[in-house]
C-alpha cells in the first residue's frame, strides 16, 4: 500500500519538534511495509488533485509563531487550499494540526498585534491571544485514552456550540486554560495544542490517523499489523505519571 502525507507549510510552521509527527507517521507506516511520500505544501503551492479529490491521504499542519502565521493565513485566504482541505476532510481524509496550525483551521486567530487572521473555518472555533503564555506539559483524556504532550501558546481557543473537543484536560491548560477542553475534532480531523512532538509518545493516535487515511484511500476496512510498542508506552506512561 502507498500513502501520501501533505505537510502543510512545513518550512514555516514547524516549532517545538512538530516534524517529529511526520517522522512517527512515516516510520509506523514503513514498519508495516507501507510506502510513504511526504509532500510539503507551502506558500504558492497547489494541492495536487486526483479523480477523487486530491492526492493527499493525510494532512499534517504544525505550530508556528505569529509572524509565520500571518504569511500562512494570507496564503490560505488567497489560494484554494482552504476549500480543498475542507473538501478532503468532508470525504474522511484525516488531518492533525498542532497549535498555530490548529488556530488557522478555525474561524480566526486574533494575535496580540495586528489584524485578525482569517482561518479556513474547518473547526467551529476561534482563537484570541491571551495576556500570558500557557507553557508546560499537558495530559488529556481522549477517545485514544490518555495523551501527553507539551504546550506553549498565548492563543486561547473557544469551541462553538456543538463542536467536540479532542479531549479533556487532566493537567495543563488546553484550549484556553479555563473550560478544561483541549483541541477540537471534526470527522477525522484533529486540532490540538499538544507539541512534544505529540505522536511518538502516543502510538494509538498515530495508528488511528494511518488507519483512517488508508481506509479512505482504499475504500475498505484496514487493520494495521500490531507493532511492539513497549518503548512508546513506557515513554507515555512515564510522562503521564510525571506530569499528572
Ligand atoms: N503563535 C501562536 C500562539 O502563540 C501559536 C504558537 C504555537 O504554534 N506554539 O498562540
Amino acid at each position: 500500500m502507498k500513502l501520501t502525507i501533505g505537510y502543510l507549510y512545513g518550512d514555516l510552521m514547524n516549532i517545538y519538534g512538530d516534524t517529529g509527527n511526520i517522522i512517527a507517521l512515516k516510520k509506523r507506516a514503513q514498519w508495516r511495509g507501507i510506502e510513504v511520500t511526504v509532500k510539503n505544501i507551502s506558500i504558492g503551492d497547489r494541492i495536487p488533485t486526483s479523480d477523487v479529490g486530491t492526492q493527499i491521504d493525510l494532512y499534517f499542519f504544525g505550530g508556528g509563531q505569529d509572524q509565520a502565521q500571518k504569511s500562512v493565513a494570507r496564503d490560505l485566504a488567497v489560494s484554494s487550499k482552504g476549500k480543498v482541505i475542507k473538501q478532503d476532510v468532508e470525504r474522511g481524509v484525516p488531518l492533525l494540526a498542532i497549535c498555530g496550525g490548529y488556530q488557522l483551521l478555525g474561524e480566526f486567530y486574533k494575535p496580540h498585534h495586528g489584524q485578525k487572521l482569517p482561518g479556513i473555518e474547518l473547526f467551529p472555533a476561534y482563537t484570541v491571544a491571551g495576556d500570558k503564555r500557557m507553557i508546560g506539559n499537558i495530559v488529556i483524556e481522549s477517545m485514544f485514552g490518555k495523551l501527553v504532550g507539551f504546550e506553549n501558546h498565548s492563543g486561547k481557543t473557544f469551541l462553538k456550540k456543538g463542536s467536540l473537543p479532542a479531549g479533556m484536560v487532566i493537567c495543563g491548560f488546553g484550549n484556553n486554560g479555563k473550560d478544561k477542553t483541549e483541541g477540537c475534532i471534526y470527522k477525522n480531523a484533529i486540532g490540538c495544542y499538544m507539541h512534544g512532538s505529540l505522536l511518538p509518545k502516543n502510538p494509538k493516535l498515530t495508528d488511528w490517523l494511518l488507519k483512517k487515511a488508508l481506509e479512505v484511500k482504499y475504500g475498505k476496512d484496514i487493520n494495521l499489523e500490531p507493532l511492539d510498542d513497549t518503548l512508546e508506552f513506557q515513554a507515555q506512561i512515564t510522562a503521564i505519571k510525571k506530569f499528572s
